[in-house]
């Protein structure tokens, strides 16, 4: 991976108020940029980049625009706020053609062209999956796994495959197209996920967090859920009560222990038992984690091996865009600064 352009940032004197996120259609040149005053502006750009004309402007929020996705197939701007407002609208006519309340601002919006789904991820940490029509929409279902705000979705329209990343540090793989309803944790950063990107070519997601790091996660390899945490008063392993199971330390005469879980088997095992960890890739941990003495043993170099690579970018990233032809992925940051990386010997 290599640095191909550094460009500093210059704010534009078109606009009303400071952009807070923007959409760029290449087949039509649009550009659909959100404000901090709810207004969407659009602009047609010329065929050599050189001159921006404004075409209309849209009153689709009551505050800041926090994501904007333009659908060229069905002529729609789709849109979310800070008013916790998700709408729609005609991009021929300008005209709103609906919207849906969110629990939480949304800071992550995906499109399905094919069957018309649009997948919304907010602060709550909730997916919310809705079909939309021309004029109305209906909630098909929630998505619920992170511990923190959602933070960035990617939706991969060949294998049927949600993306969400998270405050939580962790990027959630909702298997729709498998029907198993299999949801797959990658644990892969050391502080929140900021963007996500998928090489659909190669079958690879590129996860951007606020740690700086890069990580490139195979998605050919078949992982396996994490399991359920099992409940139990006492070690699974050596019997020994946890703290809470008065009864058995009377009887025993024993001092109560902590109770700590193994992340490859889910059993409810004491400290002594799980004294050493490790990475389990094949489960979405490329770190070390706890895991308990007989799974530690069990667990093969083989396994071991991991299914990720990870690159250091040195700034905090907000804003990844991902250009497959080329392979490059340009990574803007809070330093100012706007990356452009050649991704190519990675990715491919
Ligand atoms: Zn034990
Ligand atoms: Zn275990």
């Amino acid at each position: 991976m290599r640095i191909i352009v550094l460009l500093t940032s210059s704010t534009c004197s078109f606009l009303s108020a400071p952009c807070s996120c923007m959409s760029f259609n290449p087949e039509t040149r649009r550009l659909s940029i959100g404000l901090d005053n709810g207004t969407i502006s659009e602009f047609i750009l010329s065929e050599d980049y050189n001159k921006m004309t404004p075409v209309k402007n849209y009153q689709a929020h009551q505050s800041r625009v926090t994501m904007i996705l333009f659908v060229l197939e069905l002529e729609w701007v789709l849109s979310t706020g800070q008013d916790k407002q998700f709408a729609w609208h005609c991009s021929e006519s300008g005209q709103r053609l609906g919207g849906y309340r969110t629990s939480a601002v949304a800071s992550g919006l995906q499109f399905d062209v094919e069957t018309r789904h649009v997948f919304i991820g907010d602060h709550s940490g909730q997916v919310t999956i809705l079909k939309l029509e021309q004029e109305n929409c209906t909630l098909v279902t929630t998505f619920r796994g992170h511990t923190g705000g959602v933070t960035a979705l990617c939706w991969d329209p060949v294998q049927r495959v949600l993306f969400s990343g998270s405050s939580d540090h962790s990027v959630i793989m909702w298997d729709i197209g498998g029907r198993k309803g299999t949801a797959i944790e990658l644990q892969g950063h050391n502080d929140k996920i900021q963007a996500l990107s998928y090489a659909q070519h190669t079958r690879q997601l590129i996860s951007c967090g606020s740690d700086g790091g890069i990580v490139i996660w195979n998605m050919d390899v078949e992982r396996q859920e994490t399991p359920e945490w099992l409940d139990s008063d006492s070690c699974q392993k050596c019997d020994q009560p946890f703290f809470w199971n008065f009864k058995q330390m009377w009887d025993s005469r024993k001092i109560g222990l902590r109770q700590h879980h193994c992340r490859k088997c889910g059993k409810a095992v004491c400290g002594k038992c799980s004294s050493k960890r490790s990475s389990i890739p094949l489960m979405g941990f490329e770190f070390e984690v706890r895991v308990c003495d007989s799974c530690h043993e069990a667990i093969t170099d083989e396994e071991r091996a991991p299914t990720a690579t990870f690159h250091d970018s040195k700034h905090n990233i907000v804003h990844v865009h991902f250009d497959a032809t080329r392979g490059w992925l340009l990574t803007s940051g809070t330093d100012k600064v706007i990356k452009l990386w050649d991704m190519t010997p990675v990715v491919s």
